[in-house]
């Protein structure tokens, strides 16, 4: 990138932030890394090959959609949805996964690993090694391979091997530590292929360069739609921030406000949400310095969000220098928000999004009313539904009681009828 967001510098720091934490065994992986990262991708060979499997097997470019029945239904701004749920394996992940695996094959490696949460960012590295031909290991926490059985059986029925991590709390930061010791170990064979921008340098770099094409695609598809380039607003939900990163990199440099939207899980209690903003503070995880939730003796907290893939502890270093520079904003979206957004989107547009995707959307739902019709926002949809669907019902089936829980929302009062038949307001 260039000019004022020109960065990390090449100790990979964001201001403050990011970095390269690691133990003495890991430095000089990393640094052979950047290096293979920096030539590799520059080469006019490695750009074509990516270019060819992001359009020919990914699907890329993704489409840029107007919904105008939910523009309509709402009353304000015109929402475009950038449809990353539309590529292959079903979110932007696979950007990121195809784009580290070819380097890696580039760089003569036979092996990759990854960690995995809920499964997707594993489900995406086994499907980019079975395409390249490339040994597989995920690691993954115990706990989540009980809770994400499907994913688990896609990575396996991918040629992948599913390593179940059976220490700590059983999930995503521990299988994050396993990949890490696997990683020392088998360095010269073996790439490890992170999954978001977080991580030591140059993973919060490479990762944000692989997805950057979401933006860049949206510049090019909103200015052949709408006759301008930007939109007034764009919005993205904040796990890592790969996804938002991804949009939002494009647009940093023009009067386009960003919103980033972080997982207000059930309440701002520590333990009950993933809004490192709200209730994070600095501390290093994973190898990178950046906003982190942890006690007061820097012990890791849990997290919880309706939405697996928001549910980390740590965010990327990047967004947390955007957003002492004023230039991101970030607000959280909680449980109930996010499934009404869910079910209204479903019923006015006939598309499931992801529950992640689904906390972006409400909070572009509780703004499109209050703005002038002529203006635009872009919306990353980052993945489809279909995975939560479980989650969906078991959540509606839990709260079927409280009748009150769409008067809660400060959402519009058309979200309010999303289980009632379509009324008079349409017309
Ligand atoms: C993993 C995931 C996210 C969160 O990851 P980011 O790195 O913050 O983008 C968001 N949406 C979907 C659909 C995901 O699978």
């Amino acid at each position: 990138m260039k000019g004022k967001y020109a960065w990390p510098d090449e100790r990979g720091y964001f201001g403050e932030y990011g970095g390269c934490f690691v133990p003495e065994t890991l430095m000089a992986p990393l640094a052979e890394l950047s290096r293979a990262y920096d030539q590799v991708t520059k080469h006019r060979t490695f750009k074509r090959r990516l270019s060819d499997l992001l359009s020919s097997y990914a699907g890329r470019p993704t489409p840029l959609y107007y919904a105008e029945r939910l523009t309509q239904r709402l009353g304000g701004a015109q929402i475009y949805l950038k449809r990353e749920d539309l590529l292959h394996t079903g979110a932007h992940k696979i950007n990121n996964a195809i784009g580290q695996s070819l380097l890696a094959h580039f760089m003569g490696k036979e092996r990759i690993i990854a960690e995995t949460g809920a499964g997707q960012h594993g489900v995406a590295t086994a499907t980019a090694a079975a395409l390249l031909g490339m040994k597989c290991t995920i690691y993954m926490g115990t706990e989540d391979m009980r809770r994400q059985r499907l994913n688990v059986d896609r990575m396996r029925l991918l040629g992948a091997e599913v390593a179940g991590v059976d220490a700590g709390s059983c999930t995503l930061k521990d299988a994050i530590n396993e990949a890490l010791r696997d990683w020392v170990t088998n360095v010269r064979t073996t790439h490890y292929v992170l999954g978001s921008v977080l991580g030591p340098d140059p993973y919060p770099r490479m990762v944000r360069d692989f997805h950057r094409v979401i933006g860049d695609e949206a510049r090019v598809q909103l200015k052949k739609e709408t006759g301008r380039a930007t939109p007034d607003l764009a919005v993205a939900c904040v796990g890592g921030g790969s996804n938002a990163i991804g949009l939002f990199t494009a647009f940093l440099g023009d009067p386009v406000r960003l919103i980033g939207v972080e997982a207000g899980g059930t309440g701002s209690d520590l333990g009950h949400h993933a809004a490192r903003f709200a209730g994070g503070s600095l501390g290093v995880l994973h190898g990178t310095r950046t906003m982190v939730l942890q006690d007061q003796d820097g012990q890791i907290a849990n997290t919880h969000s309706v939405s697996a893939g928001l549910d980390y502890p740590a965010i990327g270093p990047e967004h947390v220098l955007l957003r002492e520079l004023g230039r991101i904003e970030y607000f959280a979206i909680c449980d109930a928000e996010a499934i009404s957004a869910f079910h209204f989107l479903a019923e006015t547009e006939g598309i499931l999004p992801a529950l992640e995707s689904s906390h972006a959307l409400a909070e572009v739902f509780k703004r499109a009313p209050n703005m002038n019709k002529k203006m635009v926002i872009l919306v990353n949809l980052s993945g489809r539904g279909d995975k939560d669907v479980e989650s969906v019902i078991a959540y509606d089936a839990e709260h079927a009681d409280e009748i009150d829980r769409e008067a809660e929302l400060s959402i519009h009062p058309a979200m309010r009828k999303w289980s009632a038949p379509t009324t008079s307001e349409e017309s």
